[in-house]
């Protein structure tokens, strides 16, 4: 009987290990699996810059558009969320952020010799990134390479990175808005970062996470905190995630400057930003 009960322990302690090492071995395969499918996609090309459109909220017009990032496999789109953090982990982040500069500068130079010449285009930056010294030298040759404009570019910084900031993030912040870019507060209200930043670091505006601005209709207390505290400090303010025309409504009410969202748009192709301007600026 005491034979039986060791055996019995040592059949599911095999078990379970086995169970357990059998889950994180999925893990790991997917894992890598996913970060092969990236090292690919930056080797072949297959990523794509998707823009969504930000609207102004005092006169309807189309004032920029962010650019998103996407992967393109076997005929589907793979979103962010999907491969950043993997980006990140693996150090890939820096080629595929290299990658989206150059495309969005390639894009906006093309805008701005065409019919949208004033479009500000917002690309997102990983934290990653403001930890590399020599960024701002980086962006800055990639500019003069397109003959671009500072002033038409803006970085969108989280607002959690602010909480982890260390020096050299701040003075990569201040160099590149010395340079003339402009820089925005991305997911803003959700980062609970030290308020004091505002003051201290050139940063031009504030996007209210999506959170605030599509959880009720009536609710925008927090959206309406953020305005005018930004207000207070001379930011500028975008609501992020509009859906409904109650909540632009509300958002306008309140003095937000600028809105994006899918009641205006998706990001969509480069193509398609063309016609949805040639339509609104219309004469
Ligand atoms: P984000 O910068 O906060 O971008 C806004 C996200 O919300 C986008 O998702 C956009 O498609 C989505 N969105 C916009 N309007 C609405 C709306 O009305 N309703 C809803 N439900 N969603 C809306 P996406 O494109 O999947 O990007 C997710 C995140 O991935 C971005 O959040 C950004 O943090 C990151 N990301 C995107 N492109 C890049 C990039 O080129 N580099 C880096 N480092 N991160 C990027
Ligand atoms: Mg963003
Ligand atoms: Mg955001
Ligand atoms: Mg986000």
């Amino acid at each position: 009987a005491a034979d039986a009960a060791l055996y019995e322990v040592k059949r599911t302690g095999r078990n379970g290990f086995a169970f357990h090492h059998e889950g994180l071995n999925i893990l790991t395969r997917e894992r890598a699996r996913q970060e092969a499918q990236l090292r690919e996609a930056l080797q072949s090309n297959a990523l794509e810059l998707h823009y969504q459109p930000r609207i102004s909220l005092k006169d309807g017009r189309i004032t920029g558009v962010e650019a998103l990032v996407r992967l393109r496999i076997d005929g589907k789109l793979v979103f962010p969320d999907e491969f950043i953090s993997i980006a990140e982990d693996t150090g890939l982040i820096h080629d595929l952020s290299r990658w989206v500069l150059r495309e969005a500068c390639r894009q906006c130079k093309v805008w701005q010799d065409g019919p949208l010449r004033d479009v500000l285009v917002a690309i997102n930056m990983s934290p990653m990134r403001l930890r590399q010294p020599d960024l701002s030298r980086e962006i800055a040759d990639v500019l003069a390479e397109y003959d671009l404009e500072p002033k038409r570019i803006e970085f969108e910084i989280t607002e959690t990175m602010l909480a982890t900031a260390t020096q050299e993030c701040g003075e990569q912040i201040r160099e590149l808005s010395k340079l003339g870019f402009k820089l925005s507060l991305d997911d803003f209200g959700t980062g609970f970062s030290n308020l004091a930043y505002l003051r201290k670091l050139p940063i031009d505006t504030l996007k209210i996470d999506r959170s605030f601005v599509s959880m009720s209709e009536g609710d925008m207390t927090i959206a309406s905190a953020i305005i005018g505290l930004g207000g207070s400090f001379g930011k500028s303010i975008v609501a992020e995630g509009i859906e409904t025309r109650e909540q632009e409504q509300a958002l306008m009410k309140l003095g937000c400057d600028e809105g994006q969202g899918f009641l205006y748009s998706r990001a969509v192709c480069a193509a398609e930003i063309e016609d949805m301007f040639d339509l609104v600026s219309a004469p």
